[in-house]
């Protein structure tokens, strides 16, 4: 098959020890410390093939690039990847994706040859304590197609049938194109579900939600807040086209942090201790907790879905003579997958317009040159053609 490909050679830093684990499966836990001069290209990888019999074979139709994926192929000063998670090489990217079933293992019962679905990259291990706790998504032995497994930026994948989820209502409603649209985004918005939903418990309907920052997973959330019932969705972000998407997807306003004080603008709409939860989307943590702390109301909750790659300060006094809490996530198992394309099937919720550009699998390192601009909300690799040529059904 073909596959937008990232390798790169195995020096492990002089400091890091390389388990027996690591070096037998080839997946090692943190590629900055062993993985230097990664490259890109669109490349061949061996065909995926059916291991177990509740394995499902995927024709992939649309995938989505995230911010995780530019790590993966930019160097630090010695060359050497800035991704500060799992991976392998070489390895096919893309963990945002959807595709048609081509082919079932002899017991699967949950989709058929023919159907769409939405594809859950993360592999659980299912005996962790992680696990055991229900915590999928912060398992210890966690596999990942687009990171040590090839992913959906390639021509096949296959996947355990578990993590494999019709798009068949959204496609009824829809049509197939527009399932495989959103099928590509249900990763991004899982990860925000999880963060709202499953780890903060959610809000009330007509809370005050405040989004920071609206790159994918920012407007995943804006748009899950809307349609879950907040009262005003209100949205801090500096690039104005962002903004704009905030608002088709739900913001009630929006602001643009470098023309003036968030906590002035929190003032002017009253919203001054009345934030009921706030949601870090940025990965600047260290700004933005700040500016929240203030502003959060009784029994408030600040769910930080940003990866903060330096220590963040937070005035905890505040939050105590407030009863808020901090809730954190990472990744997308857990639930969310069918939730939101419940929700997409239902016409309460469409995540479409944060697609703003799409691209052939030829063209994938173009693709990738324009995700790494940071202008694009969400940029879509399309592995059998932009027009879906090779759709079977
Ligand atoms: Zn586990």
């Amino acid at each position: 098959m073909r596959g937008l490909v990232v390798s790169a050679q195995w020096q492990p830093k002089e400091e890091y020890a390389l388990t027996a684990e690591e070096e037998q499966s080839g997946r090692v836990k943190l590629a900055n410390m062993v993985l230097r001069y990664p490259s890109l290209a669109v490349a061949d990888r061996p065909d995926p093939v059916l291991s177990s019999e509740h394995d499902v074979l995927i024709r992939n139709m649309a995938s989505g690039i995230c911010g995780s994926d530019l790590y993966m192929v930019t160097s630090d000063d010695d060359g050497y990847m800035k991704l500060p998670a799992p991976f392998r090489v070489p390895v096919a990217i893309g963990h945002e994706y959807s595709g048609q079933v081509i082919e079932v293992g002899s017991a699967v019962t949950q989709v058929k040859p023919g159907d769409l679905v939405a594809v859950e990259a993360q592999v659980e291990c299912g005996s962790c304590r992680a696990c055991l706790r229900g915590l999928t998504a912060a398992c210890e032995q966690l596999w990942d197609r687009g990171f040590t497994l090839d992913g959906g930026a390639a021509t096949l994948s296959v996947a355990h049938e578990r993590h494999c989820w019709p798009l068949t209502a959204v496609a009824e409603r829809h049509g197939e194109h527009h399932a495989y649209d959103v099928g590509a985004l249900i990763e991004p918005a899982s990860v925000a579900y999880n963060g709202i939903v499953n780890r903060a418990g959610g809000f009330r309907p007509g809370d005050t939600v405040v989004v920071f920052g609206a790159g994918a997973i920012g407007l995943t959330a804006v748009g899950l807040a809307s349609a879950m019932g907040a009262g005003r969705v209100l949205v801090v972000e500096p690039a104005s086209s962002k903004r704009d998407l905030a608002s088709t997807l739900g913001a009630t306003e929006t602001f643009d942090p470098t023309t003036g004080d968030v906590g002035d603008w929190f003032d002017s709409l009253g919203a001054t201790g009345a934030i009921d939860m706030a949601i870090d989307a940025t990965g600047a943590g260290s700004a933005v907790i700040p500016q929240i702390v203030p502003a959060i109301a009784a029994g408030g909750k600040i769910v930080s879905l940003g990866a903060n790659m330096k220590p963040v300060e937070v005035d905890t006094i505040k939050l105590m003579f407030r009863a808020a809490s901090v809730h954190f996530t990472l990744g997308h198992l857990g639930g969310g997958f069918p939730a939101v394309i419940a929700m997409h099937a239902a016409g309460q919720l469409d995540l479409t317009p944060m697609i703003t550009s799409r691209f052939s699998l030829q063209d994938g390192v173009a693709a990738m040159d324009l995700a790494r601009e940071g202008h694009h909300a969400k940029i879509i690799i399309h592995p059998h053609g932009i027009g879906h040529e090779g759709v079977i059904a």
